[in-house]
């Protein structure tokens, strides 16, 4: 339910009345509160308000972050998305997206679901220059927060070595979420000095081999991978290494029975189109297949024995924070998901942060787990 007055407001920013009342009826738009700034946040999508799009009390909108397509054959889907124009190539920083926005006199930070998390609106300040807001309210900054201690994403980058860390890859406009383009981008970031993903330059499908070998070498230095955008930011497409294919399904598997098998199997197709781009055989091939049935079993047979044994499915995870009461509101911003977390320790840092250390349990992955274990026949 919104109330009369998100109500009004939506109508009058352009939500069909009658989607309204579907999306009312079937939870799809939900008002909410953070700190006294109250919201509402789109869980579908209703025309041009894309899922995870907020409105705020005052009007102003941010819009969902869209899909990225992805590629799975790269030269293919170069010549198919790009055409014989260029585009520039950055870094696919693997973390969570946040969306940080200026609304009256507060900078927050939402989630691609459309919350504002607690966390990241407490931690921005760290990383990014306010100034920035002072000068262009009317503009959101996109970026990915990535590093070992994430609430939301189990492993950082290999270069992110502790804590958490911002990085910039898209600007956004108030209201119509149009994206600046790239140029743009890149001089408002130095200017403000706000971090960004790594820049690879310009790309077009004449240079295929550089990207070949980018992308080899991310993949060996653990990184995610690449996303492609034309200068005016029109087209998008992404594409992930064979070692972040490998890695998810690792991190997926300890937690099997939580995650759709399509989780599993998008990755599996990914690397198999990868090893036949690259017409990879002999004993690189094994080598791939050898990672690849590493990754889904071991994590799986490990969480098996661990319910055996009588434990549970979980996972612990380290944040740091300045006041200890946004370590509680996480908690409550996870009921809120749907997940279950609690506290398991906070550890003064001594330099004005704490380190709060979080238990995830995973009822549903360790019920089964126990149930077949036990004998279940089915
Ligand atoms: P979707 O398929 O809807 O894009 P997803 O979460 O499954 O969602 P991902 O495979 O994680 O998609 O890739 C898209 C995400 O990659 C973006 O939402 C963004 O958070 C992240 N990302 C990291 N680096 C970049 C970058 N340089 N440019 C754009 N997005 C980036």
């Amino acid at each position: 339910m919104v109330s009369s007055q998100f109500r009004d407001l939506l109508l009058k920013l352009g939500v069909p009345e009658d989607r309204l009342l579907v999306l009312e009826g079937k939870g799809g738009i939900v008002e909410d509160e953070f700190d006294g700034i109250r919201y509402v946040r789109f869980r579908d999508s209703a025309r041009g308000f894309r899922r995870g799009t907020v409105v705020f009390e005052n009007g102003e909108t941010v819009l969902g972050f869209p899909h990225i397509k992805r590629i799975v054959q790269l030269e293919n889907g170069v010549k198919r998305i790009f055409k014989s124009r260029p585009f520039y190539v950055e870094e696919k920083v693997d973390g969570y997206n946040v969306r940080v926005v200026k609304v009256e006199d507060r900078v927050l930070a939402l989630t691609r679901g459309g919350f504002v998390c607690p966390f990241t609106t407490e931690r921005i300040e760290d990383f990014v220059n306010f100034e920035f807001f002072k000068d262009y309210p009317n503009l959101i900054l996109v970026g990915e927060m990535a590093g070992p201690e994430s609430p939301y994403i189990v492993e950082g980058p290999p270069y992110v070595k502790e804590d958490i860390e911002f990085f910039l890859f898209d600007i956004q406009e108030k209201g119509t979420g149009k994206s600046l383009p790239v140029e743009e981008r890149y001089k408002l970031a130095e200017e403000y000095g706000i971090p960004q993903v790594e820049r690879f330059g310009m790309f077009d499908r004449s240079r295929l081999d550089e990207l070949y070998d980018l992308i080899e070498r991310l993949s060996r230095e653990k990184r995610e991978g690449i996303v492609m955008k034309s200068p005016d930011m029109r087209k998008i497409a992404k594409y992930v290494t064979p070692y972040a294919n490998i890695n998810d399904i690792k991190i997926g598997s300890h937690i099997f029975f939580d995650l759709p098998h399509g989780y599993f199997m998008g990755r599996v197709e990914r690397l198999a189109f990868y090893l036949a781009e690259k017409h990879v055989k002999g004993e690189e091939f094994d080598e791939y297949a050898k990672a690849l049935g590493k990754a889904l079993l071991r994590p799986f047979v490990e969480s098996i024995h661990e319910v055996a044994n009588g434990g549970e499915v979980e996972e612990t995870f380290t944040v740091r924070v300045k006041n200890i009461s946004t370590a509680h509101r996480m908690v409550t911003h996870f009921e809120r998901l749907g997940v279950n977390i609690h506290i398991e320790d906070i550890e003064d840092l001594k330099n004005g942060y704490w380190r709060i250390t979080f238990k995830r349990v995973y009822p549903d992955a360790t019920r089964e787990i126990r149930e077949l274990w036990n004998g279940l026949a089915f």
